[in-house]
């Protein structure tokens, strides 16, 4: 126990340092659109090797950050890297085809007062529009009817920037967000997806997601997508798009195939 409270006060400082010295960096995962394979979004997530030269896991690193409230300034990083980033792609000539960045940004970050307007600050700072940016809240922790998390998705919609529900079928709470029709997008847990085309529970799960999704006319994407036969029967269930090591994990920008002047 003590060791585990002695490790998490290293990641911690550790963290604190590489977030002073730019020592993170952001990768980039592919969202297709399951009928034509075509990559319509990227979501950016957070990587950091630490000081000894350990890639550390955010599954590892993220709870220390909410723990200790670094997750705010990690999360104005990874925004503020991403907005940049789209501002580069933008720049490109030829223009590559228009795609939206997704940003994960923890419910602690979320209900910081003040954090919809550095959304938009940071977004006019690089001169990028709304809907080239959607922000990803995780279900798990979001607290149910939060007031300050509901301001802040509000104040987001109004302006054109897109919130995702992520992870969403593992808590309880997001279904109110959902109906004050301050989401536009439902990305269905990993956890859901595996094994869909053979288990029919697990199907049945999904069906009842998806008519969720529908009835408030917003879009699903479904996560950990890692078989054709998973594409298939999202499919047949009328999802549209999916991400998964099926298309490739998450990459540094200067890898993306997509990006590059000679394929656009
Ligand atoms: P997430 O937002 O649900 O992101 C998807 C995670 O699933 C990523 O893990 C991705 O690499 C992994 N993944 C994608 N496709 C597959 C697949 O087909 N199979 C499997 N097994 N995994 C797949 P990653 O990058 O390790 O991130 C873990 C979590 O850490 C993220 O889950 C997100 O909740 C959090 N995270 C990452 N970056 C940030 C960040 O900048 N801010 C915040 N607040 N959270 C972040
Ligand atoms: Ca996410
Ligand atoms: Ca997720």
């Amino acid at each position: 126990m003590r060791g585990d409270v002695l490790g998490r006060m290293n990641i911690a400082g550790e963290l604190r340092d590489a977030l002073r010295s730019d020592g993170l960096h952001v990768a980039y995962q592919p969202i297709v659109d399951l009928a034509t394979g075509r990559i319509v979004a990227l979501e950016a997530l957070a990587r950091w090797t630490n000081e000894a030269g350990e890639p550390m896991a955010p599954d590892v690193f993220i709870p220390v950050a909410e723990e200790t409230g670094l997750i705010v300034a990690l999360d104005g990083w990874v925004l503020d890297s991403a907005v940049a980033q789209v501002a580069a792609w933008r720049a490109l000539r030829p223009a590559p085809a228009p795609l939206c960045v997704h940003v994960n940004v923890s419910p602690i970050t979320f209900r910081t007062p003040g954090f919809a307007d550095a959304v938009l600050a940071c977004l006019e700072r690089h001169d990028v529009h709304a809907a080239d940016v959607l922000l990803e809240i995780t279900e798990t922790q979001m607290m149910g009817e939060d007031p300050p998390t509901l301001q802040a998705m509000e104040a987001l919609h109004t302006a054109g920037i897109g919130v995702a529900i992520d992870d969403f079928g593992t808590g309880c709470s997001s279904l109110g967000y959902v109906r004050r029709k301050f989401v536009d997008v439902i990305k269905i847990d990993r956890s859901l997806i595996t094994g869909l085309d053979s288990d029919p529970d697990q199907r049945r799960i999904a069906a009842a997601l998806l008519a969720v999704v529908d009835a408030f006319g917003l879009t699903a994407v479904a996560e950990g997508v890692q078989t054709e036969a998973e594409v298939a029967a999202l499919r047949q269930l009328g999802c549209r798009y999916g991400q998964g090591y099926l298309w490739g994990e998450a990459r540094p920008a200067a890898e993306l195939a997509v990006f590059r002047p000679e394929v656009v």
